[in-house]
């Protein structure tokens, strides 16, 4: 019998870790432990290495602008390792501050411009003096699910050649409250503004994300029917 290992690289699980994004990979765990998969989790924070190749899912939360202009620093060190991953088709889970961090730049509420580290070529503006804030509900009509969510953020993000949207808002605002899309999918990478509960809400987004790491790692796909 096949033994599934998934190991994956909670990218600054210390510092960016905002409406307990941490909470997607206590559902990642909680349903691949259900289909016999072992799971292990390593946080790899500034100051340290990353050796992305060791990692079957790099997962990377939100933040405050105060942590996301530290881990904008440190995350140019990590910057060829992340897109060398992400192009050789390395699945990862970005949220929020994390899914602006893999593009071009943030402006940052005060007008400060943070960098990304340009894997992708999305970018974010600032809004005046307001959040998006609240209940989200997106439909990505290729894969045929709908995904509930919450958001807030201050960002909006306009998404760049080859990169195409999680969903489509139906309920919501999104990366901009002007175009419709929410995240973006693009390779192996999802990214979204949905907090905490973007997995536990979405049993079919958790299972899509263990098929995508086992699909490349041993050839193997699971059924919503083998979760309970
Ligand atoms: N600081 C970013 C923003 O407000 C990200 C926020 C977050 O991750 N919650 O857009």
């Amino acid at each position: 019998m096949t033994t599934y290992n998934l190991k994956v690289c909670h990218l600054y699980g210390n510092l960016l870790n905002t409406y307990g994004d941490n909470g997607n990979l206590l559902i990642l765990e909680y349903y691949a432990k259900q289909l016999g998969i072992n799971f292990i989790t390593e946080i790899v924070s500034i100051h340290e290495e990353l050796e992305a190749d060791n990692y079957d899912l790099i997962f990377i939360g939100g933040g405050q602008d105060y942590e996301q202009v530290i881990v904008s620093k440190d995350i140019q060190t990590k910057k060829q390792q992340l897109t060398d991953y992400i192009e050789s088709d390395g699945v990862m889970l970005a949220i929020c501050g994390g899914f602006q961090l893999l593009g071009e730049y943030y402006i940052g509420a005060n007008g400060e411009k943070i960098q990304g580290i340009h894997a992708l070529p999305h970018y974010t503006l600032s809004q005046d003096n307001n959040r998006f804030i609240g209940d989200v509900e997106i439909v990505n009509e290729e894969f045929g699910e709908t995904y509930y969510g919450f958001e807030n953020h201050n960002g909006i993000t306009f998404l760049g050649e080859n990169e195409k949207p999680l969903g489509i808002v139906k309920n919501g605002f999104g990366n901009n409250g002007k175009d419709k899309g929410e995240g973006v999918l693009y390779k192996n990478v999802i990214g979204s503004y949905f907090h905490g509960p973007l997995l536990s809400k979405n049993k079919n987004l958790a299972l899509r994300i263990i098929n995508m790491i086992t699909e490349k790692k041993y050839n193997k796909q699971f059924d919503l029917s083998d979760l309970n």
